[in-house]
């Protein structure tokens, strides 16, 4: 066997396999650039369950014509530039994966204006093929077009569901954003009708309006939203907000646990051991607690690149922040444990 150096589509392929699973996640990737370009609304519009069509539509920054190839280019980003910046990367994206790789596995196309610039430009891309860099009239802002995921990966193909099971997922993943960034508005369609929207709530970044009891109600529910302790406490450079539901309404399965790091929405075993010994005493064996909780901290206390999808961070004093977490949620429980047997009901 001779060694060589694969072909640039095959290793985007290759990536492709690690960062896009299923059209959720391309609808993840495609949304979280938008935020990172500080985009205040968000369109995104779907068919087939996004198999046949990703549309993502935002009215952030932009990209000048002349760096539309720069962003389909592997490893190529505007986020960081050194290991500094990725130790305390305040941004969604840094890796410079997403777009070749999404445009590697589908028939894509980019398409933005930047708002000084006279007009925009497009380009596609064919399975990793690049096109022609045209011009095109387009709003400030960016538009990524992502059709017939994996035509050409049909190993892939293979493993996606049934269209309502894939629009499920996109949803649910929506949902933990609308919970984390209020501000945004979201509209999506779906096969050309609208099907979820979530308005703008006014205030500009603000926690007040990322512990919403409104927003909390327009995604988990009037049951959830009535039995909402709001949780906030800081320490030791640790932030803890949101909020968690009192005993009484609790889960047969973990499905509303949403946790977020520095904004991210993240899984990490170990703070979702602190919040189940929080509710140890509370909640009956086998129940699960539901909760919305923002943990803020010090971005070089948390390592982001840990994973290609970015599902996992890994904490620098993960004692201290899995402490921290029980003691606040501990402390905010306490009010219901002494009613305990009143409550013993759920
Ligand atoms: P990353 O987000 O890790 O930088 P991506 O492959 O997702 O990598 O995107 C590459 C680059 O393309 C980004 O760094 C950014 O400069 C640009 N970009 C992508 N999507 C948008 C968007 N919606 N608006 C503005 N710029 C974008
Ligand atoms: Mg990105």
């Amino acid at each position: 066997m001779t060694i060589h150096q694969l072909p640039d589509t095959l290793v985007n392929q290759i990536a492709a396999g690690e960062v896009v699973e299923r059209p959720a996640s391309v609808v993840k990737e495609l949304v979280e650039n938008a935020l990172d370009a500080g985009a205040r609304r968000i369109d995104i519009d779907l068919e087939e369950g996004g198999v046949r069509l990703i549309r993502v539509r935002d009215d952030g920054g932009g990209i000048a014509a002349s760096d539309l190839p720069l962003a389909i280019a592997r490893h190529a980003t505007s986020k960081i530039a050194s290991l500094d910046d990725l130790e305390s990367v305040a941004t969604l994206g840094f890796r410079g994966e997403a777009l070749p790789s999404i445009a590697s596995v589908s028939r894509f196309s980019l398409a933005s204006r930047r708002d000084d610039d006279g007009h925009g430009a497009v380009l596609p891309v064919e399975g990793g093929r690049i096109g022609t860099l045209a011009p095109k009239p387009h709003p400030q802002g960016t538009t990524v077009e992502v059709r017939d995921l994996f035509y050409n990966v049909p190993a892939r193909r293979k493993f996606l569901r049934a269209e309502r099971t894939e629009l499920g997922h996109i949803e649910e993943w929506l949902r933990s954003l609308a919970l984390a960034r209020p501000e945004v508005e979201l509209r999506v369609t779906h096969n050309g009708k609208p099907s979820r929207r979530y308005r703008a709530l006014g205030v500009l970044g603000g926690d007040a309006a990322t512990d919403s009891p409104e927003r909390l109600l327009e995604t988990l529910g009037g049951e959830f939203a009535r039995n909402a302790l709001r949780v906030e406490h800081a320490a030791a450079g640790l932030r803890l907000h949101g909020w968690i539901a009192r005993p009484a309404y609790n889960r047969a399965s973990a499905d509303q646990q949403y946790l977020y790091v520095n904004g991210r929405s993240v899984r990490d075993r170990s703070i979702a051991h602190a919040v189940k010994q929080a509710y140890a005493d509370v909640l009956f064996h086998g129940r699960q607690p539901a909760y919305v909780l923002f943990l803020e901290l010090d971005p070089r206390g948390v390592d982001v690149n840990v994973h290609p999808a970015k599902h996992e961070v890994r904490f620098r004093e993960s004692r201290l922040v899995h402490d921290f977490v029980h003691r606040t949620l501990h402390a905010a429980l306490a009010g219901t444990r002494a009613g305990i047997t009143g409550d013993a009901s759920g």
